[in-house]
This record gives C-alpha cells, structure tokens and sequence, in this order.
C-alpha cells in the first residue's frame, strides 16, 4: 500500500475536503497511473450528497480520469510506464456473465465495481475516485488516450463522451437524420460534437437563452429554447432520435411528441426524481423512450479513437481542485461551459514525481 492525497466529503452536506487515502501496490495485471486532469461530472455531485441513496463515506468522486502510467505489473501487455491513459466510470467487472462477455460490463449482471463508491474487492471498504493523485487499476479497464488530443480536454471523454457516444450508436443516429440533444451541459456538448460527426442534424434544446451562440459554435444546426411552447411546436413529429441529458426534473411529455413515428427518446440525465410520461406520447406514433448507461470498455476505447480522428475533445474550464466546492454551485445552475476539469498538480504533488 502507499499513501495518496485526494478531495473527499464526509457527509451529504459537507464540502469536499483534503483526504488522504491508501491505494493497493500494483499487482501482476495492475497499472498505477499518475493523475494529472480529472472531470467533474454532474453524477459527482448526486453520489457526493447522496442524491440518489447508497453513498458510503468518506467519497472521493472523479471518474473521468486521464494520467500517465507510472508502474505496470510483471503480466501487463497493454501499457508501459510513461504512456498517457485514460480511466472512465468502471474499473472492474465479473468478466463471466452474459453481459461482460458481450463487452458490455456496464450491465453486468453481478454490478460492475464502479471507480468510485462500489466495493474495493482489493482493499476492503469502497473505491475511490479521481479527486486524487494516483489510482491502480486492472489494466483491462484502462484505455488508451490518442496523443494528439489535449490532455486535459479529453479527461470528459471517459464519462461525458462515452456516455452520449454510445446511444448515438446504438441507434445508428447519421446522414439524414435529425437528431435532439436536451440540456447543453457536459454530456448535453459532447452529444452534439459527436452526433454531428457522426452526419446527423443537431438540434439543442436548451433553457438557458445565453447558450444559443455557443450551442451554433459546438456545431448545432439550430438551437430551440425549450421554456418557449410555440418554438418547440414547430418541431411536432419531427425527429428521429433525441438524447436527453437533463439532471433535474423536467416534463419529458414536451419532447416525447417530437419524435417521428417509431422514433426514440433515450435518457441519459438521471434525475433523483421520477419523471411523469404520458403513455398517450409513446402510443400514438409507436414512440419508444429509453435509458442508457455509460458504455462497455470496447466501445470505449472505439469511442476514444473515433474522437481521435475526428479532433474531438471537450470545452474545459480547468481549475484548481481548491475551487471544487464553487465549481459543484456552478454545476448546479447549469453554468459552466462546458466541463470542469481538476487540474490534479494543484493537489500539491511534488513536481519531481510529476515529471
Ligand atoms: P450538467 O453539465 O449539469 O448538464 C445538465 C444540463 O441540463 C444543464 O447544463 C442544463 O442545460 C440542463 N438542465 C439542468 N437543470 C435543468 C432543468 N431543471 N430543466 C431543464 N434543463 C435543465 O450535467 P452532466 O454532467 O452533463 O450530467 C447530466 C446528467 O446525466 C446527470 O443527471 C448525470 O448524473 C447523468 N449522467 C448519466 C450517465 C449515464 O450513463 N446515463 C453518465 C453520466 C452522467 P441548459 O442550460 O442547456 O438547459
Ligand atoms: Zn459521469
Ligand atoms: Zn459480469
């Protein structure tokens, strides 16, 4: 075991704080990453107050991991020391039931161990995040980072890209589709940069009117300002696919109509409160309404690539892990533009380690 410093809370309402915690020695098929950026997704800021239940402390959230490998065990084939990798929302799963086999360990069916919060089968009590200096993962969850990509702009990719990466493809969303994208946060951004690389029409839905120029920027072909009925009705029965990132309770009713026939909303923001659908919006127009976690570690690294050749990164602010409490206010009034992202040396690692 060695020493690690890293951000924790203690409780639902305290604010994250320094922690030192003791991370595992590398075993034989372990890696042992130097951290250097982490993001902040707004699932850091549910399981740090609990919002969703079954939050163990202390947390140290963080799951949008980039860094560089500083130790790699005497059977890892993947990575040697010195390579850039990134680390996303899982770093272990059984490997054995229907679902790991299929590459989708997100669903498997004995519950991935997620990178912060889920049991450490190696250190007894709970896993910790990426608010911290170094980690140890298995390296079968670990992925490789392209090189040409800005380091600290790719740390979003390992939850915020996957995230919206693997729905757009799961529901072969391309050229000649028009595609919704509710919310323009950290996933809500990531969705349209990889929806319209993927050819599709983007449209942003959004409640904050000060996003529309940023919105067109980040490659929306138009932008509808939700809270505003006439504009959404000129989009009835319009859409092949919609991707809602919202965090917060909102009526899904309002983009359920918008879809064309046999259409699919999938939801990805995960509000701590049910949301209320109208079945008569599913029914007429045989419209199906969906959910989606994450994404298996495959298509992750397929996700990384694909973002690699298409120069596709995140719009960071980077900050110091000090302002994390100001960064989680700002999160929530859906003012950041449009990640956070830990710039992990203000933790206060001596530089001749980081070197
Ligand atoms: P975020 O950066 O806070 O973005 C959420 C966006 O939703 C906001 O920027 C805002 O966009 C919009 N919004 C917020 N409150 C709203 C309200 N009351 N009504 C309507 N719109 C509202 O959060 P994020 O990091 O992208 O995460 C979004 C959600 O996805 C969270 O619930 C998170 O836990 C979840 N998540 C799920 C997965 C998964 O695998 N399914 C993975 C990661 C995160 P506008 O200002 O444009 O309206
Ligand atoms: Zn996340
Ligand atoms: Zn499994």
């Amino acid at each position: 075991m060695y020493n690690a410093k890293a951000y924790a809370t203690l409780t639902p309402a305290s604010r994250l704080a320094p922690f030192d915690l003791q991370r595992r020695d590398p075993g034989a098929h372990d890696v042992q990453i130097q951290i250097l950026y982490c993001g902040i997704c707004h699932t850091d800021v549910h399981i740090a107050r609990n919002e969703w239940q079954g939050t163990t402390y202390p947390c140290v959230p963080g799951h949008e991991i980039v860094g560089r490998v500083v130790k790699a065990g005497v059977h890892v084939t993947k990575f040697q020391e010195g390579d850039l990798v990134g680390v996303g929302c899982m770093v272990d799963s059984c490997r054995a039931c229907e679902n790991c086999r299929e590459d989708l360990e997100q669903f498997c069916v004995n519950g991935p161990t997620f990178t912060y919060n889920s049991s450490d089968k190696h250190n007894g009590g709970i896993t910790y995040g990426g608010y911290s200096d170094s980690v140890v993962v298995d390296e079968a969850f670990v992925l490789r980072v392209p090189k040409h990509l800005n380091l600290s702009a790719s740390a979003p990719l390992l939850c915020a890209g996957i995230t919206t990466y693997s729905p757009l493809r799961h529901y072969r969303v391309g050229p000649g589709q028009k595609v919704g994208v509710v919310g323009l946060g950290g996933l809500g951004h990531m969705g349209v940069k990889i929806a319209k690389a993927l050819g599709a029409r983007v449209v942003v839905f959004t409640t904050s009117a000060n996003k529309v120029e940023d919105a067109l920027r980040l490659g929306a072909d138009e932008v509808v300002i939700s809270r505003n009925e006439a504009e959404m009705k000129q989009h009835l029965n319009s859409f092949h696919f919609i991707l809602d990132t919202v965090a917060a309770r909102h009526d899904i009713n309002a983009y359920l109509v918008l879809l064309k026939r046999d259409g699919t909303l999938t939801q990805v923001g995960l509000p701590a409160e049910p949301l209320a659908v109208q079945v008569g919006s599913l029914i007429f127009g045989r419209r199906n309404f969906s959910g989606s976690l994450i994404g298996g570690i495959k298509e992750t690294q397929e996700m990384l690539d694909f973002c690699g050749e298409h120069n596709l990164t995140s719009d960071v602010e980077l900050i110091p892990i000090q302002q994390i409490n100001e960064a989680y206010e700002r999160l929530l009034k859906s003012d950041v533009k449009y990640r956070f992202v830990i710039d992990i040396a203000s933790l206060g690692t001596p530089a001749a380690v980081r070197a």
